[in-house]
């Protein structure tokens, strides 16, 4: 596979796919530029070596030609990062881009238009009746994945190489994100420094596993991490199961919960995660008390109770003390950890303690020599919350693509490059 830290792009115009999807706010000033900022080291690389970029990305989830989700809201904002005057192409396939491109001279940099102005970036069809039947709905997917062929082809035409340093799109196989790779030869097609670090770090906690190895698991439910967990159980020393997914298993196992967010259609489901855990000899941690509240409010009156003991009305928001201290010392004993998902509702400053507990110990662990991976949403609110970004060895920029990563899944945008 090629890497971008060993190629020369002297003379080269290279297609490089980047998540700029940027939070704006209502006068289309940036609110967070991280994504921006994640793509320099490549952007930077392209330029130094006497390279020319084409910029593709997507911003939103434009349903066509869309003004609130147009880049060139960001363009003067690139500039300034780059250090370059950055060229804007109002349309990602029209003439003007193609014109552009054709001319752009080592240094310059063209930044395209929102690739899903297009539905063939994405490939599904828009636009179609409530009440399409599902023959007229198999045409027009048919219809765009053909449009789509062009769509693709016109984008890799800008450019003798192609990087993706797109992560966060990764498990999307797109236009531009899996689709285009394939208009390169395998020389000339490679991964961003960006998405090269989120494979690694990918390629570290699921294969190249030092042990004990240990993944905490929170959030709200159950049925959206099921294949995570499942994967997991074939993989881990010690899974923690914390956060609101904890009362589906505490009243699984015959606990009372309160008013606990609880999904009992998932009751089966958790009690045979149980016996997976025990049948692959996986230490599977579970609270052992709640901090509960009387409403769900940060100024809710509070105690500890034991987590299958929780009085009618109140509902668990975090996890206590004890199961503080029992989390934090499995975790501190591990060499590779994962964390997905915070311990409570960690957004209200009263219920923060048990996540705030496990980033400490993650951070411990990683400061003794543990390979530690967070990621996935809420988590990474969550190191940022407390001030612990850079103790841990890696924080994920991708949402869904990571959480797939790990549910064992091939994600298209690597596999395109890797093959
Ligand atoms: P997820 O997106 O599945 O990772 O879930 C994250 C969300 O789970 C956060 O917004 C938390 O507030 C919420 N959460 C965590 N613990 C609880 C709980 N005990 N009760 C209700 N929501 C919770």
């Amino acid at each position: 596979m090629q890497s971008i830290d060993k190629f020369n792009f002297a003379g080269k115009k290279v297609f490089v796919r980047v998540d700029f999807n940027v939070p704006l706010d209502e006068n289309f000033n940036i609110t967070d530029d991280t994504r921006m900022r994640a793509a320099l080291p490549t952007l930077k690389k392209i330029l130094a070596d006497g390279g020319s970029v084409i910029i593709g990305s997507h911003l939103g989830r434009p349903k066509g030609v869309t003004e609130k989700y147009s880049l060139k809201h960001i363009l003067a904002h690139l500039s300034e990062l780059l250090g370059v005057d950055v060229q804007f192409a109002n349309d990602c396939i029209g003439e003007e881009a193609a014109v552009k491109a054709a001319a752009l001279q080592p240094g310059e940099v063209l930044l395209l238009e929102n690739l899903r102005f297009y539905a063939e970036e994405e490939g599904k069809p828009r636009g179609l009746a409530e009440d399409a039947t599902d023959e007229e709905k198999k045409a027009a997917k048919a219809k765009v994945k053909e449009s789509q062929k062009e769509f693709t082809k016109t984008l890799a035409s800008y450019a003798d190489c192609y990087v993706n340093d797109a992560f966060g799109t990764a498990h999307r196989a797109h236009a531009s994100t899996a689709l285009i790779a394939e208009y390169f030869d395998t020389d000339n097609k490679m991964f961003g420094y960006l998405m090269e670090k989120e494979v690694k770090a990918v390629e570290r906690v699921m294969n190249d596993i030092k042990r004990p190895f240990t993944a905490i698991m929170g959030g709200s439910k159950v049925s959206t991490k099921i294949e995570i967990i499942e994967n997991l159980l074939t993989k881990v020393d010690n899974l923690i199961i914390a956060g609101g997914m904890t009362y589906t298993f505490t009243k699984a196992l015959g606990g009372k919960i309160g008013l606990s967010i609880c999904e009992d259609d998932k009751l089966d489901l958790a009690l045979e995660l149980i016996e997976k855990a025990k049948a692959n000899n996986v230490n599977l941690v579970l609270a052992t008390d709640a901090k509960v509240a009387d409403s769900f409010s940060n100024d809710a009156n509070t105690q500890i109770v034991p987590v299958n003991e929780i009085p009618d009305g109140w509902e668990g928001l975090d996890i206590g003390p004890d199961s503080e201290k029992k989390f934090a010392e499995v975790i501190k004993n591990s060499k590779t950890i994962l964390w997905n998902g915070p311990t409570g509702v960690f957004e209200f400053d009263n219920f923060t303690s048990g996540s705030r507990a496990v980033g400490n110990a993650i951070a411990e662990a990683t400061a003794n020599g543990a390979f530690s991976l967070v990621g996935g949403g809420d988590s990474v609110a969550c190191v940022n919350k407390f001030g612990l970004a850079d103790k841990v060895s890696y924080v994920s920029t991708g949402g869904g693509a990571l959480l797939e990563a790990i549910e064992g899944k091939v994600l298209p945008g690597i596999a395109a490059i890797q093959k």
